[in-house]
């Protein structure tokens, strides 16, 4: 690897990254003491020290910096990735240990949301698939493996969950433009993180779809992850989501176990992806939640914060609202497990739309406000 190469012609000293000015969550843990110790270390891919900070040498912003390029880039370089994960995820030391999965729908408690107010309801996760590289490292026989393995278990799919791959290099700019136009299909990723480590190489090929003849269970291969699962519909019944979301994971993984490959699970950091931040669950259960007066107090944003919920646009990530519609979800994916996230968010969402009907009413919010707002 010629990366490896010339690395090794000069000190970590001499190729340290220039941070000054740099904000990023990598700058404020990769001293030179620690750069020194784990210049010369290679995973069995060649990752390197260089390849997983590379996103924090091109961008100043308030990011992480970090991204995975294989399973064992998060032991290899155990010290920088469990310091960024610690304070990333908000406290989580080195013998901190991520809950065991707990997918079980019938736990949950409410989450059928009638009413005008929820316009439909997401779950998605990401998955690896282990022996692969992550998007920074694989190569193109790799991504096409990855793509391979997944679309062979999902023709074993039965009932409402059975449905079909369509690859990107197979469809016409129309039908693409169309599926993410009904938020069914990922977009070419533009984000910091895939730029700055190279993820969208090769873009489209051995990218594509899955999804059931109703578009309520879909798989994006070889988006920002190896696999993103996502269950979604009309209305805003988050429990039955969340139920055909983990039937259909659970079927997927034991389809793969038959052929042999599984995903990969971290017993300290549960299931593992390209970007620290996602590791854990994986897990984002969102709503679309239209909140005409709610958005518009002066402590809309304080109230989602506090809510331990993230807010999005109505196209996802970098975009705006539209009509007041709000991509509301849990926002942390870690320490807790699947169920408990999705409770999260309905505990969240019945809060905010008491605050809605309560400002309908033209009555103040002030005893519904989360402590600390
Ligand atoms: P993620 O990273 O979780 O996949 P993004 O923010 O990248 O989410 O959005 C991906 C797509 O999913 C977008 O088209 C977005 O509008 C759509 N989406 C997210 N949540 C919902 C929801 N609750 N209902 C309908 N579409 C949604
Ligand atoms: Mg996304």
């Amino acid at each position: 690897m010629q990366q490896c190469d010339s690395m090794q012609r000069y000190s970590a000293k001499e190729n340290y990254p220039n941070y000054t000015g740099f904000k990023c969550k990598v700058a404020g843990h990769l001293t030179l003491e620690m750069y020194e110790k784990l210049y010369s270390r290679r995973t069995k891919n060649g990752v390197t020290v260089d390849k997983v900070i590379q996103p924090s040498c091109d961008n100043m912003g308030e990011i992480i910096g970090l991204i995975a390029a294989d399973e064992e880039s998060y032991t290899t370089f155990g010290e920088l990735f469990d310091a960024v994960i610690n304070e990333k995820h908000g406290g989580f030391g080195p013998n901190d240990k991520h809950p065991q999965p707990d997918l079980d729908a019938s736990k949950l408690v409410g989450g059928n949301f009638e009413g005008k107010y929820i316009k439909s309801c997401r779950i998605r996760t990401g998955r690896s698939l282990r022996g692969c590289c992550f998007p920074p490292a694989l190569c193109r026989a790799e991504r096409r493996e990855v793509e391979k393995v997944m679309v062979a278990a999902l023709q074993g799919l039965s009932g409402n969950l059975a449905g079909k791959y369509f690859p990107l290099t197979g469809m016409t700019k129309a039908e693409e433009q169309a599926l993410i136009d009904d938020h069914f299909l990922f977009q070419k990723p533009t984000g910091h993180l895939m730029q700055n480590s190279s993820s969208a190489r090769d873009w489209p090929d051995a990218r594509g779809i899955f999804h059931n003849n109703e578009k309520t269970f879909l798989i994006w291969i070889n988006e920002e992850d190896h696999y993103r699962v996502i269950s979604m519909e009309k209305g805003g019944n988050v429990r039955s989501v969340f139920e055909r979301f983990s039937r259909g994971l659970q079927e997927i993984e034991g389809l793969m176990k038959k052929a042999g490959r599984e995903f990969m699970l971290s017993d300290r950091l549960g299931y593992l992806c390209a970007c620290p931040s996602n590791i854990g669950t994986g897990l984002r259960a969102s709503v679309h939640i239209q909140l005409h007066k709610l958005c518009k107090h002066p402590k809309f944003e304080a109230i989602i914060t506090a809510l331990s919920l993230q807010m999005r646009g109505t196209g996802g990530e970098h975009t705006a609202a539209v009509d007041d519609v709000y991509d509301i979800s849990n926002r942390a994916r870690l320490k807790c497990t699947e169920r408990e996230f999705v409770q999260l968010l309905i505990d969240g969402v019945t809060k905010l739309i008491e605050m809605e009907t309560t400002l309908e009413a033209g009555k103040p919010i002030d005893s519904l406000l989360p402590p600390g707002v």
